[in-house]
């Protein structure tokens, strides 16, 4: 998918002229030498890049400028080796754009007990320098991300790679065109949302093609090219007998690719990242595109069903967040449950289109009737996803704000061998159990649609929210439902 590779983290390391040249050319080469360190560290899924420590306001306010429209830096890293009066930093502070991440180390990561002088204290003050440049950022009322420790320790260089891979999320998002191939479910309320604020608040484009559009580029696939992907299908998939080469229904296999390819033109030419459509239109489609969505899922491409453009562009962000680790995000619904006292699961699913990235084996690809949308039977990758920690995300509009919710669940293998149960699953156990989770959720106001994911954490999702300043709700091992609806009543106030 995506080389995150291609994205940058500025390293802006913070002073003053105070301490003269050869103090100043210490702090440097140190800011250097922990830059390439960052840069090179494993986890790290972007290019941290080295910046000229700052002195002045007027270096500060350069660097910010510069960062502004640098097309690659998706965010800024600070730090503070000695003492930069943060007066100095309002201005640059004030145009900053990029997501800004303040980094509280030290170059020694001991204090050297023998030998400390003087010489020593002048150039290891980040224990205060680093809280003078805090005050400013709180004072200015800025959201940042602050990580603490010495600079080579696991922990921090992972901290600073979850935000460093949110950083190109944000950045994403922001330049997002998402498409819907006609309008929301009619009647369902949660899919619905403003999207003038959406493009407001996270700066992606929401916009609807009448199906017809769609429907004109899929009658264009030619022969040639249906043939390649249906062989591209019966290699990587194990296909029904009914849906081989001399099957009964093969031609629905045909024309479940001819979707596919059709869909895919019409995303890579309007330059689109994510997509919805709904079964009540479809005109001029002989199915519902199932194996076809969660196809372009697996590439990359953001898709809810129903119309839901908000959990649309949540997928296809949490894809470019998570590119390169293993594990999988998908479109998910919270569709049936098990009560069983002794064992309580949901079941996780869709009518259809559940993302192959999360599937625990081979997917066997099918054809079975759909009960809704009065067309031909569609083609699906049936599967089941695998077991492990996973998330599940909603973006929902409260009418004056977006919220986000996150829910820490624990996927399990499916035992069961489910033999007439025709779409993929997953199935977990919600945090902190499931009696709390599932009220927690309802009491939020979290949608039936979610964002699954395997491979991300709440940690990534709080960095998202603090990016864009939107409410996060977090359902974990700690949350406590009394406690949650005194935050419900207190986040009213607080983004009234
Ligand atoms: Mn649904």
């Amino acid at each position: 998918m995506l080389n995150l590779k291609q994205f940058e983290i500025w390293f802006i390391t913070g002073s003053q002229h105070l301490y003269g040249e050869e103090t100043l050319r210490q702090v440097d080469a140190h800011s250097k030498i922990i830059a390439e360190f960052l840069d090179n560290a494993a986890p790290m899924p972007v290019r941290v890049v080295f910046k000229p420590v700052v002195k002045t306001p007027d270096e500060i306010y350069a660097i910010c400028q510069e960062a502004n429209v640098a097309p690659n830096c998706v965010g800024i890293v600070t730090w503070m080796h000695t003492f930069s009066p943060a007066k100095m930093w309002i201005r640059g502070l004030t145009i900053l754009k990029k997501p800004l991440l303040h980094l509280h180390t030290q170059f020694n990561r001991d204090i050297p007990w023998g030998d400390i002088d003087m010489d020593f204290m002048n150039l290891n003050q980040s224990a205060h320098g680093d809280r003078e440049f805090g005050f400013m950022v709180s004072r200015m009322r800025l959201n940042r991300k602050i990580v603490v420790g010495f600079w080579q320790e696991d922990a921090v260089v992972q901290k600073i790679a979850a935000w460093a891979r949110v950083a190109v999320g944000a950045y994403e998002l922001k330049t997002l065109k998402v498409v819907r191939f006609g309008d929301n479910m009619r009647q369902v309320a949660v899919t619905e949302g403003d999207k003038v604020a959406a493009e407001m608040t996270f700066g992606m484009s929401v916009n609807t093609h009448g199906i017809g559009d769609l429907v004109s580029v899929i009658n264009q696939i030619t022969d040639a090219d249906v043939n390649q992907l249906v062989e591209e299908y019966a290699d990587t998939y194990t296909l029904m007998d009914s849906l081989q080469k001399n099957g009964a229904q093969h031609s629905s296999l045909r024309d479940a690719a001819r979707i596919e390819l059709g869909m895919r033109a019409f995303l890579q030419d309007g330059g689109f990242g994510a997509f919805s459509d709904t079964f009540e239109d479809l005109h001029g489609m002989k199915q519902l595109p199932g194996i076809a969505s969660q196809r372009l899922m697996a590439d990359g491409y953001g898709f809810a069903g129903e119309g839901d453009w908000k959990t649309a562009a949540m997928v296809r962000i949490l894809k470019v967040m998570a590119a390169g680790l293993p594990g999988g995000n998908s479109f998910m619904e919270d569709y049936t449950y098990h009560f069983d006292p002794a064992n309580p699961l949901v079941l996780g699913s869709h009518m259809l289109e559940i993302c192959p990235s999360i599937a625990a084996g081979k997917p066997s690809c099918e054809i079975h009737p759909l009960g809704i949308g009065g067309k031909e039977d569609p083609v699906r990758l049936v599967f089941n996803a695998s077991a492990g920690p996973a998330i599940n995300v909603s973006l929902i509009d409260m009418g004056n704000r977006f919220r986000l919710l996150v829910n820490e669940v624990e996927a399990v293998d499916v035992t069961e061998a489910l033999p007439k149960l025709p779409v993929a699953r997953a199935l977990w156990k919600p945090m902190p159990d499931m009696a709390t989770g599932c009220a927690a959720w309802i009491l939020a106001g979290g949608a039936h649609h979610t964002v699954y994911s395997q491979n991300l954490t709440t940690e990534h999702i709080e960095d998202f929210a603090d990016i864009f300043g939107v409410e996060l709700v977090v359902i974990d091992r700690n949350t406590n439902l009394r406690q949650l609806k005194n935050e419900l009543r207190w986040s009213e106030t607080a983004f009234k």
